[in-house]
C-alpha cells in the first residue's frame, strides 16, 4: 500500500462513469429522450432508430423547444429546468429532474440537437462529441426539438461489447415505446427502423386499443376497466379476466404518477387479488395507473428511475388489491345469466375458456360477466387442480386405476409388474420424448407435420413479434408452420404431429416468453428452441392422464435413445425391484 496514488478523475472520465448509470443501452437513450419530449409538452413524438439504436437514435418532438442559451446549458451535467431546490424533489410532476440525461448521452455518443422555442424565430443547432460542444450555430426548425445520438458507445468499447444481440436491443426499445404509448394516451408516438414502422399510435387511438397494440390482442381481449379513488390514492387501469393469464408477468405494467415502474409491491397486490382464481404460476394481465402525492413515493432510488419506494407499502398494496377485488364483486353482482355459483360443472370452465378465444370486443368494456362468475366459482378448484386438463373425476389426489397403470399423487405414473414397481415422472418423460423428436427434426429428419383443421391465430406484443419473426424459420424446422398475418399477428397453419392434442397456441406463447427473457446472442437459437419447446409442450406434472395417454407415453419413452433423464438431467423413472423390497422388509 506504500505506493498508493490518488488520482483526481478528469471530467471526461467522470462523465463517462455517470453516463453508464443513466445510459445502459440504446433503449435507455430512447427512454430519456422521449421523457424529455413529454416533459416539454409535445403531443407528437417520432422515434427513429438504425441498427436497434446502435448507429442512430433520433427523437423529434413538437414540444416547447429550447432557447439557444438553454440548449447550450442543457447538455452540461446536472443542468435541468425542472427543479432548482432540494424541496422541489418532494413535488416532482415531470419525468426528468436529475439533469443528467443529455450530458450522459453526449458523453457516450456523437450527439446533435436542433431546437426552436418560438414559432417563427430562428432555432439553434448544437453538435457534441465526448460531451463537448464542437459546433453551435443558428438553424431553422419549426417549434420543437430533434435530438440525434449516433454511434452509441463509440468511445466506450467495453460497454459496446455488453450490448445484446440486435433483436434483443430492438425488442427492448419497442417495449419501452410501448409503455409510453400506454401511459400517455394523448400523445402520438411513431417508432420506425429504416423504412419499417414498428409502432404507431395516432393521437386519437383509444386507451384500450393502445393496450392491445402493445401487449397483444390475446391478453388484452375482454379486459375489465378499473377506476377507484380515495383521499390518498387514485387507481385506474385495465385488468384481464382470471381465465386469461400468461406464464410470466410481462403483461403486467404499472405506472406511478405517469411513470413506468417495476414494483414488487404492485405485482404482489395484483397476485393477492387473483390468488384463488388463477392457476399457480400463471399471471393475469394488468395495466395499472396509480396516482399518489409525490410525497408518498420516492422515485429517486436509482438513476434510471425504474424503481419506486412507497412510504407506506402496505397501504398501497391494500388499496390496489382492494380495488381489484371490489371490481370483481361489482361484476358478479351485475352479472346476468344463471346464478349457479358453486354448482357449475367443469364444462363451465371449458366454456369460459373458449369464449375468451372467440370474442373480440372492440370497446373497452367488460362483456363476459357470466364467465367471470364461473371463474369465481371455479377458482378454488383451479388453484388446487392441475391446469389445462381439470376434469370432474380428476381433481382429488386419489390414485386412478387405469388398466395396469395409475397416477399416484395426481402425478406419477405407477406401473406394477411381476419384477417390481416402476414409477415415471410424466413431465420429465414427455420432455425427453419431445426433446429427442425435435432434436432429430433439426438433424435432417423432418418432423411429421399436421395441418391444423382450424389454423390458430396468435396476436403478439410488438416485442414478441420481433422475436417471432427471427425464430419463424427455426420453428418451421420443428414442424410449426407459422406465417405473418398483419402487423403483430401470426397464423399457425400446421404443427408437429407429435403435439396432436396439446394446446399449440399456449406452447408457442410460453416458448416466446422464455425466448424474450434469454440472451439470444449467447445461446444457440435452434438448440434453445428444441429445449424450450420440449419443456413447454410436455404434459405438466399435475396433468391428469387417461389410461391410453399413460400407455402411449410409456411406449414412446421405451423407444427413446436416452430414456433415463430429462434434458435437464433429472431422472425420468425410478424402479423398486422385488429384490429391493426384500431388503427393505429385511428378508435378505
Ligand atoms: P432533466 O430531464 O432531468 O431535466 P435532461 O438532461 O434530460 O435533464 O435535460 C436537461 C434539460 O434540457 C431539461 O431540463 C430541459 O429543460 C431541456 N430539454 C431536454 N430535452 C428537451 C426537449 N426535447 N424539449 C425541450 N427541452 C428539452
Ligand atoms: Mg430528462
Amino acid at each position: 500500500m506504500d505506493n498508493v496514488k490518488i488520482n483526481v478523475l478528469s471530467d471526461e472520465v467522470i462523465g463517462k462513469i455517470s453516463a453508464g448509470e443513466v445510459v445502459e443501452r440504446p433503449a435507455s437513450v430512447v427512454k430519456e429522450l422521449v421523457e424529455n419530449s413529454i416533459d416539454a409538452g409535445a403531443d407528437s413524438i417520432e422515434i427513429e432508430v438504425q441498427d436497434a439504436g446502435q448507429s442512430l437514435i433520433r427523437v423529434a418532438d413538437n414540444g416547447g423547444g429550447m432557447e439557444p442559451e438553454d440548449a447550450k446549458l442543457a447538455c452540461r451535467r446536472h443542468s435541468t429546468s425542472k427543479i432548482s431546490e432540494i424541496d422541489d424533489l418532494d413535488n416532482i410532476r415531470t419525468l426528468g429532474f436529475r439533469g443528467e440525461a443529455l450530458s450522459s448521452i453526449a458523453a457516450v455518443s456523437q450527439m446533435d440537437l436542433i431546437s426552436c422555442a418560438q414559432p417563427g424565430a430562428s432555432g439553434v443547432y448544437v453538435y457534441l462529441e465526448n460531451g463537448e460542444i464542437l459546433k453551435i450555430r443558428p438553424a431553422g426548425r419549426v417549434r420543437g426539438t430533434t435530438i440525434e445520438a449516433r454511434n452509441l458507445f463509440y468511445n466506450v468499447p467495453a460497454r459496446r461489447k455488453f450490448l445484446k444481440k440486435e433483436s434483443t436491443e430492438l425488442a427492448e426499445i419497442v417495449n419501452m415505446i410501448g409503455r409510453f404509448i400506454i401511459s400517455h394516451p394523448g400523445i402520438e408516438f411513431k417508432l420506425t427502423q429504416g423504412e419499417r414502422c414498428l409502432l404507431h399510435a395516432p393521437k386519437d387511438m383509444h386507451a384500450i386499443e393502445r393496450i392491445q397494440l402493445v401487449l397483444g390482442g390475446d391478453i388484452s381481449r375482454g379486459m375489465v376497466d378499473l377506476s377507484c379513488s380515495d383521499e390518498n390514492y387514485t387507481i385506474t387501469g385495465y385488468i384481464s379476466r382470471p381465465s386469461n393469464t400468461r406464464k410470466d408477468k410481462r403483461a403486467q405494467v404499472f405506472f406511478v404518477n405517469g411513470r413506468f415502474v417495476r414494483s414488487k409491491v404492485l405485482s404482489d397486490a395484483v397476485y393477492d387479488a387473483y390468488r384463488s382464481m388463477v392457476e399457480r404460476s400463471r399471471y393475469p394481465g394488468a395495466v395499472l395507473f396509480l396516482e399518489v402525492s409525490p410525497r408518498e413515493v420516492d422515485v429517486n432510488v436509482h438513476p434510471t428511475k425504474l424503481q419506486v419506494k412507497f412510504r407506506d407499502e402496505r397501504a398501497v398494496k391494500n388499496a390496489v388489491t382492494g380495488t381489484i377485488k371490489k371490481r370483481f364483486e361489482e361484476l358478479k353482482q351485475t352479472a346476468p345469466g344463471p346464478q349457479t355459483s358453486g354448482t357449475m360443472s367443469s364444462d363451465g370452465f371449458a366454456r369460459a375458456n373458449t369464449s375468451v378465444e372467440t370474442e373480440a370486443p372492440e370497446v373497452p368494456v367488460f362483456t363476459g360477466f357470466s364467465e367471470v362468475q364461473n371463474e369465481f366459482s371455479y377458482g378454488k378448484d383451479l388453484a388446487a387442480g392441475s391446469g389445462g386438463s381439470v376434469s370432474a373425476e380428476g381433481k382429488g389426489p386419489a390414485p386412478r386405476p387405469a388398466g395396469a397403470f395409475f397416477q399416484l399423487g395426481g402425478c406419477y405414473i405407477v406401473q406394477i409388474k411381476p419384477e417390481g414397481i416402476t414409477i415415471t415422472d410424466p413431465h420429465a418423460a414427455h420432455e425427453r420424448i419431445l426433446y429427442e423428436f425435435f432434436s432429430k427434426a433439426t438433424e435432417n429428419a423432418p418432423a411429421e407435420v399436421q395441418n391444423l383443421l382450424f389454423p390458430v391465430r396468435i396476436d403478439l406484443s410488438a416485442g414478441e413479434s420481433v422475436i417471432m419473426e427471427k425464430t419463424m424459420e427455426s420453428f418451421r424446422v420443428l414442424g410449426f408452420h407459422i406465417e405473418p398475418f398483419g402487423e403483430k399477428s401470426f397464423i399457425v397453419q400446421a404443427a408437429p404431429a407429435i403435439l396432436e392434442d396439446r394446446d399449440v397456441k399456449r406452447v408457442l406463447y410460453d416458448v416466446l416468453t422464455d425466448l424474450a427473457s434469454c440472451d439470444l446472442a449467447r445461446v444457440d437459437l435452434d438448440d434453445e428452441l428444441v429445449k424450450l419447446t420440449s419443456c413447454r409442450a410436455a404434459v405438466k406434472a399435475g396433468d391428469v392422464l387417461s389410461g391410453r395417454e399413460m400407455s402411449s407415453l410409456l411406449d414412446q419413452l421405451a423407444r427413446c435413445d436416452l430414456p433415463f433423464t430429462c434434458p435437464h438431467g433429472r431422472p425420468v423413472t425410478l424402479d423398486i425391484t422385488v429384490d429391493e423390497l426384500e431388503k427393505r422388509f429385511r428378508r435378505k
